[in-house]
């Protein structure tokens, strides 16, 4: 399902529409084609580069629904694309001239107090989930941006800031409902379906239309967060001081196994060109501590320190922090990961600063790109081992995303992403210690303890091949 490039399925015609209706009709469910209202709703998408003009757009209601149209559609070799929250950048949620399912009329979410776990519809974002957990002080690993959908990030692995405490999503996932291409609908979990449950915990974005998520729910030891922006001026010094600050925050001491924010602690160093800095290029280390301010100022010490021009940190109810690195919706935007290990080396982060602040003066219209070295503890994550997610290790992911306006700009801000995902990789064969890299043909072809793959799928590897993204899963199927 979903349509990442040229497909030999057809797209639908006025008959198949009808068929739809009448295969829907006395149900909550709603046919949307182009020249209905609210048509354009169902197509937008976080990057409006990755929206598609569907063929005709369904909302279903019920799983039920979902299955009477997959299976039309599988019967008659329709091309056919799942939106959940719609932040896929390649375009793998939008379908050109097929049939579209946006899951938006599916985002209930409820919380089972007794078994604490949340049930959650295929169509919720984590803003949903937050809010839903929050009311009874609990909450789940969720995505770090509110709007994200449940249904991609989940499905292919998913870390937030409480991984640093209980893994990845897939980690907590203890069930999905899914309707198959035949209309099937069936339950895997652990003991139904466990060879799929295990496929869809990290690669599960093509097996079918996920309509229902149980996470494990976590009941929150304080309610409120520490969170906010270090933000710090381009003085010279300052880029050198920062890098090493954020090793000694998060390296595993080999000592004692822990990093110095012990499973509590996230964040990351970037770049932005906030809107009063006059056009300069700014350093930014987004923190959250799950602990007192107190605790969390004595840990970040070293950070705050170095002397920050702004500082927003404060304590906040947990669902705000999902909220801090919200970058909006519905502009043009390219989001390339790519992996990198501790210690960062200062030159690499300056040339890294210099590359951005190029390009940032060379194109006004993306003003709002971003470039974040992504930080947690990532100890938890390496320790558990459920599912098929090859990319778990003790490295982390660095996040290119340009963000402009214009469709003109379409190539050389994607193209920009993708030289500096080469850049990346590079730093990555040279000084990798082995952990990250055993994507099968990967260029970077070091193996470590788990062959972590250099790939997120999750982070639109829209140039990478399935074998380097999911590695040793894949050599395992070939031999
Ligand atoms: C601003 C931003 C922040 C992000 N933050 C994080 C983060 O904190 N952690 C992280 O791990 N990743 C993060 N990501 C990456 C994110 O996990 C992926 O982009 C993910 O695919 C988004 O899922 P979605 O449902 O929003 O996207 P969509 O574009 O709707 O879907 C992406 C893919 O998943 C499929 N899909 C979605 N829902 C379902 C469903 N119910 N059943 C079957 N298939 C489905 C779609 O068909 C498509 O193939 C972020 C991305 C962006 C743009």
């Amino acid at each position: 399902m979903g349509s990442l490039g040229p497909t030999s399925k057809s797209k639908v015609s006025p008959r198949d529409i009808d068929a739809i209706k009448q295969l829907l009709a006395g149900t909550s469910a709603t046919v949307v084609t182009p020249d209905d209202s609210g048509y354009h709703d169902t197509i937008k998408r976080w990057s409006m580069a990755a929206s598609k003009p569907a063929g005709v757009s369904i909302l279903p209601t019920t799983a039920d629904e979902v299955a009477k149209v997959v299976k039309y559609a599988s019967e008659n070799n329709l091309d056919l694309a799942v939106k959940g929250g719609g932040h896929s950048t390649a375009g793998a949620s939008s379908t050109d001239g097929g049939l579209l399912f946006d899951l938006g009329k599916m985002r209930k979410v409820t919380f089972d107090k007794e078994r604490e776990v949340l049930v959650i519809g295929g169509g919720a974002n984590w803003g949903d989930v937050d809010e839903e957990a929050y009311k009874f002080g609990y909450a789940t690993v969720g995505g770090t941006v509110m709007d994200t959908g449940v249904g991609g990030l989940t499905l292919g692995g998913g870390y937030g800031w409480l991984s640093g405490q209980y893994g990845l999503v897939i980690d907590n996932l203890l069930e999905v409902e899914l309707v198959l291409a035949s209309g099937e609908i069936i339950r895997a979990s652990k003991t139904q379906n466990p060879d799929l449950f295990w496929a869809l915990s990290g690669a599960g974005q093509n097996f079918g239309v996920a309509t229902e998520f149980v996470l494990q729910a976590k009941k929150l030891e304080n309610t409120e967060v520490w969170a906010g922006m270090l933000v710090y001026p381009p003085a010279p010094g300052i880029l050198e001081k920062l890098v090493t600050a954020v090793n000694n925050l998060y390296m595993i001491d080999p000592e004692t196994g822990k990093t110095k924010v012990n499973g509590k602690g996230g964040g990351g160093l970037g770049f932005a060109r906030p809107p009063d800095a006059g056009g300069a290029t700014m350093i930014l280390t987004p923190v959250i501590y799950f602990g007192t301010k107190d605790e969390a100022e004595t840990v970040y010490k070293e950070l705050i320190d170095i002397g920050p021009v702004a500082n927003t940190t404060t304590m906040v109810p947990y669902p705000t922090i999902n909220n801090l690195l919200a970058p909006p919706y519905g502009l043009r935007a390219s989001m390339k990961g790519a992996a990198f290990e501790l210690p960062i080396r200062p030159e690499f982060a300056q040339k890294n600063f210099d590359e951005y602040t190029k390009f940032m003066d060379a194109n006004p219209d993306a003003g709002i790109s971003m470039l974040l070295w992504e930080l947690f503890d990532p100890a938890k994550i390496n320790e558990l081992d459920h599912g098929c997610f090859a990319n778990r290790g003790l490295h982390f992911n660095g996040m290119i995303c340009p963000i402009w306006t214009d469709p003109k700009n379409d190539q050389t801000c994607r193209l920009w992403a993708r030289e500096m995902n080469e850049m990346w990789k590079k730093e990555l064969e040279e000084h990798s210690s082995k952990e990250v890299g055993g994507g099968g043909e990967a260029p970077a072809s070091v193996v470590g303890k788990k062959r972590a793959t250099q790939f997120y799928g999750n982070y639109d590897h829209y140039d990478e091949r399935s074998r380097d993204i999911l590695g040793r899963i894949m050599e395992n199927y070939r031999a």
